[in-house]
């Protein structure tokens, strides 16, 4: 069947099965880095972000903000630099040293006594923490709780075997009254194998709908040469956001 009629991103149900037990392991994603194999990673901050950065600050200034599966995302750096404590997780050491190397910020880096062979690499100023580890060693009691997050290459990364453990934590570790913005990607997952893997909505429902309200705030048409050589013939991104109310 020709899918093309779905570009608007309605692909749902068998569509996704041929992504369902594709794994990347953690040596994969260090072997990306290491080969610079790194093309998720942009160097203009997400034009996403700075359209809808009012409605994840809600009015709000000072926030404890979490940027799970982080890469070297420059907008951790643009967060910080207006006043907000931004923590990340990361499993490649090399990432972290290059997010804080890009940016000229001197750092220090301790152990975390919780997490065996786990490190934390924080700013000298105090406002940037990048553990570098895996998520799922991560809990509230270690990292504490967050007041925004910005989930931009984190779900769509994730295994699909793992969506359920990781969407618990991610619940586990936001504040009531938290905003959590969500960059999902729409495309034909018959067509690429992902990552970024394809998160239909009725998946980001079934995930997170039991804790927060979801909606939907843009779908933007993010196909590019890239997408082309993958196979693909469209290609979206889709932003959500999840409000953990009271
Ligand atoms: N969010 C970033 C990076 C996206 S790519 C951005 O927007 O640029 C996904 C990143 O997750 C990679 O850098 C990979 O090394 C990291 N990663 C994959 N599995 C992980 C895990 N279990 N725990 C922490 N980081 C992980």
């Amino acid at each position: 069947m020709d899918q093309s009629a779905d570009a608007s991103g309605l692909l749902e149900g068998s569509d996704i099965e041929s992504q369902k037990e594709r794994v990347v392991t953690e040596e994969e994603w260090l072997q990306k880095w290491e080969m610079g194999n790194i093309g998720f990673h942009k160097e203009q901050r997400h034009p996403l972000l700075q359209k809808y950065l009012d409605v994840l600050l809600n009015g709000r200034s000072g926030l404890r903000i979490f940027f799970p599966l982080c890469g070297k995302a420059v907008e951790m750096k643009w967060l910080a630099d207006m006043g907000h404590t931004v923590v990340g997780v990361e499993v490649s050491e090399q990432a972290v040293k290059e997010f804080f190397s890009d940016h000229s910020l001197p750092y220090c880096e301790e152990p975390v006594p919780e997490i065996s062979g786990a490190k934390m690499f924080q700013s000298t100023s105090g406002n940037i923490s990048l553990y570098c580890c895996s998520i799922y060693d991560l809990s509230s009691s270690i990292i504490g709780k967050f007041d925004g997050v910005w989930d931009r290459g984190a779900l769509v990364a994730v295994n699909p075997c793992d969506r359920q453990r990781y969407a618990s934590l991610m619940i586990n570790l936001v504040e009531k009254n938290s905003s959590y913005l969500l960059v999902t990607v729409s495309y034909d997952p018959n067509k690429h194998k992902g990552p970024p893997f394809y998160v239909p909505e009725s998946e980001i429902k079934s995930l997170f709908g039991n804790c927060c309200e979801i909606r939907c705030l843009e779908k933007v048409d993010d196909f590019s040469e890239r997408h082309r050589q993958w196979g693909l013939d469209y290609f979206l991104e889709v932003l959500y956001l999840l409000k953990f109310v009271a």
